[in-house]
């Protein structure tokens, strides 16, 4: 038990990054920018709106490229499929149940919230993670590098394959 949770804290945290070339729209330099660390963000974006969370600047002019970096991510992302919808949509239902359960009195809500949802919720995101753990190049490197919508996107770093997770 102690070694899942363990696992689980390792699959479940987010390495940011970003190691894709950006071009500067300032002094339209053409680089890997440079990687000063990363904000946190909470406010929801859908469709396929564009969030950064690294802090990323031209490695000539220092030019903030938050919005070179949104886009990039919009074209590198948009025509990828969520790797882990099966999972998604499983999970969805099994909430759907539970409620249902809970409407119909078969359960009792703090029943219900501890003993099914809790497990649940850590088991979909150890599920979801575990997508990362698992690349064709057999030397899994997932980074990641913003939100697209609601879903996150992530890129090996061996061999640049993307990944989306919602
Ligand atoms: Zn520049
Ligand atoms: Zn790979």
């Amino acid at each position: 038990m102690r070694s899942f949770f363990k696992k689980y804290r390792k699959i479940i945290q987010h390495k940011h990054g970003w190691e894709i070339e950006l071009q500067c729209s300032k002094c339209n330099h053409r680089a890997i920018p440079k990687y000063n660390g990363w904000i946190p963000g909470y406010s929801k974006s859908f469709g396929n709106t564009p969030r950064i969370y690294a802090k990323l600047q031209c490695p000539q002019c220092e030019n903030d490229l938050k919005n070179e970096a949104g886009n990039k991510l919009v074209g590198l992302f948009q025509n990828i499929r969520t790797a882990n919808k099966r999972i998604t949509i499983m999970f969805i239902g099994l909430i759907l149940f539970i409620t249902i359960l809970i409407l119909l009195r078969i359960i009792p809500p703090p029943f219900a919230i501890g003993l099914l949802l809790a497990p649940m919720i850590i088991y979909f995101s150890y599920k979801s993670a575990a997508v990362l753990q698992k690349c064709d190049c057999n030397t899994p490197h997932y980074i990641f590098m913003g939100m697209l919508g609601r879903t996150c996107c992530y890129r090996c770093s061996t061999c640049g394959k993307l990944k989306r997770l919602r």
